[in-house]
């Protein structure tokens, strides 16, 4: 089968009356029928005791679904299985094992609009949000698959007289794979297919607060031909099996991506060998963000400012890659706290099953306080601007908030809030900008509103994230076109989405034969 180039799943439209329609259709089908989940292991599903009740953080009444936990002896049975599947996955040629892949990528673009309402609906994306993390799992899936063939390819080496020599890469073994809820389709499918694809077996435990999207996935991959045992669906609450996936024996890597606190855990546990481990771990931590955008005096500052408030506040700011930071040189610094703050109260909130609303809730109760928490620190370090409120509805729905005046160093300046809220910075010019900008433990994002070609090509080298744009907003990376991954505590800097990143499940095998 030739496969064709790589190119990036179009979005739908939402204004569009037949994608209206679908999607109204989805929301109901959804929520016709409440659906248990079971676990899958090995092939086969598995029903416990006890549950996750996954709920709509828009109306915490509605159960989106419910979801059997994995107990400590499951995840040793899900191990076993996944160790069984690898004897014959593991050396299955490329060619082959990509084919369920390419088929799921379908399937997930005929099940569009039902995968985009479960989002919706479990944890408060709007439309726009949930059909682009739908289309970059799709990228995912179909960018992997054609890199696991790339890898799957003699590599070359160079030949010396009287020896063949060769370099395969094979994969690594068994695997966890550990999410988090924000990007429920996309980071967990692609972390996911990663690992599968190039070979290794999974135990896939999914965020807490997103697991029926999971499933769903998972369930896809089964119906696409995905041999038993190769990824298993291991739902849990990371505080009760985490530790144990990560510390087990049997473990050869961990892939998470979540918070810098988890992912600092795991760095520690995993570096810990255990009885009977016959390897060092391998980690790829993707970690959180302070993530700025920096205007200079030359910037349109209204584009800079739309670019701002997307960045801030595109699915309330739960993304690692959110615009956290606004960071304006003094003479631009009042239109731009007036342009900013003019557009964030223009910005629509609410339940985000309607096509129109912009920003939902956050995802549970803890976030609110958490967020709420931060709001209260930043009206004493700062001004606040707009916002500041938890609407006075049912639903974790908190007003988008923005704060001026803040010093670079006040915690709502270094600390992940992961909520709608943003502080702008004043900043003396263009070198003081850019020392704020790097004056965090992170590095994720980040970008640079400038008309002066000579600060663009210096801001190249000396704003220090991962992903760095210019003239545009600082969230939106595209599978193959922005290889994704953060500096410093933003973690270990993995490039999702990127020509290197199956390169991390994978490892170098040298063969030399006389001849
Ligand atoms: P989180 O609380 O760290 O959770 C992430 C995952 O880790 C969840 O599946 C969670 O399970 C699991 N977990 C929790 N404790 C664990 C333990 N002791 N051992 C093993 N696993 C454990 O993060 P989150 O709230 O889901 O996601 C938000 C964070 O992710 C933010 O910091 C954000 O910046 C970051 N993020 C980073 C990127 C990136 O590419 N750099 C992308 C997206 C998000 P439970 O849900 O069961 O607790």
């Amino acid at each position: 089968q030739i496969i064709p180039p790589f190119k990036n799943e179009p979005y739908i439209d939402p204004s569009d009356p037949e994608v209206r329609s679908q999607m109204m259709l989805a929301f109901e089908r959804i929520r016709s029928h409440e659906r248990n989940y079971d676990l899958f292991i090995g092939g086969r599903y598995l029903s416990t005791e006890s549950k996750i009740v996954s709920k709509n953080p828009a109306d915490p009444d509605e159960v989106v679904g419910t979801v059997s936990k994995a107990t400590r002896e499951i995840v040793d049975k899900a191990i076993d299985a996944a160790y069984f599947a690898f004897k014959s996955w593991s050396r299955m040629p490329a060619s082959e094992r990509v084919v369920p892949f390419l088929k799921a990528a379908q399937i997930m673009r005929d099940r569009r609009y039902e995968l985009d309402a479960t989002m919706i609906l479990e944890v408060g994306k709007s439309w726009i949000e949930a059909d682009a993390d739908l289309a970059e799992a799709i990228d995912f899936l179909e960018y992997y698959s054609r890199e696991a063939l790339r890898y799957g390819q003699s590599q070359p080496v160079v030949q010396i007289p009287g020896e063949y020599n060769e370099l395969r890469y094979i994969p690594l073994g068994v695997g966890v794979v550990i999410p988090p809820w924000n990007f429920p389709s996309a980071i967990m499918a692609g972390m996911t297919t990663a690992a599968a694809v190039s070979g290794n077996c999974v135990l896939l435990k999914p965020a807490s607060d997103a697991p029926v999207i999971a499933a769903k996935f998972v369930d896809i991959l089964r119906e696409a031909g995905l041999p038993d045992g190769v990824v298993n669906y291991v739902p849990g609450s990371g505080s009760e099996i985490g530790d144990y996936l990560v510390e087990h024996p049997l473990t050869r890597f961990v892939s998470f991506t979540g918070s810098k606190e988890v992912g600092l855990r795991i760095n520690e546990l995993a570096a810990k060998h255990q009885k009977g481990q016959k390897w060092i771990k391998r980690v790829i931590l993707e970690m959180g963000g302070k993530d700025c955008v920096v205007v200079d005096e030359t910037a349109d500052t209204d584009a800079a400012s739309t670019g701002a408030v997307a960045s801030a506040f595109g699915f309330q700011g739960q993304k690692c890659s959110a615009g956290s930071r606004i960071i304006v040189v003094r003479e631009v610094y009042d239109e731009m706290v007036k342009l900013v703050k003019q557009k964030t109260e223009a910005l629509t909130i609410g339940d985000t099953t309607d096509p129109n609303i912009y920003m939902g809730p956050v995802i549970n109760e803890s976030a609110v306080s958490k967020i709420l928490r931060y709001i209260e620190l930043g009206k004493k370090e700062s001004k606040l601007i707009t916002g500041g409120n938890r609407l006075k509805r049912r639903g974790y729905f908190i007003e988008p908030t923005v704060f001026a005046d803040a010093s670079p160093t006040a915690a709502i300046a270094q600390e992940e809030i992961f909520g709608p809220v943003t502080a702008i910075i004043e900043a003396r010019d263009f070198d003081h900008a850019i020392a704020i900008a790097n004056g965090t433990e992170y590095g994720l994002t980040g970008a640079f509103y400038s008309k002066r070609r000579d600060r663009i090509e210096k801001a190249k080298t000396e704003i220090h994230v991962g992903n760095l744009y210019f003239n545009r907003k600082c969230t939106g990376a595209l599978v193959g076109v922005q290889p994704f991954g953060g500096f410093n505590l933003s973690g270990t800097d993995s490039k999702a989405g990127g020509r290197d990143y199956l390169l991390l499940f994978l490892q170098g095998k040298s063969i030399s034969e006389k001849i």
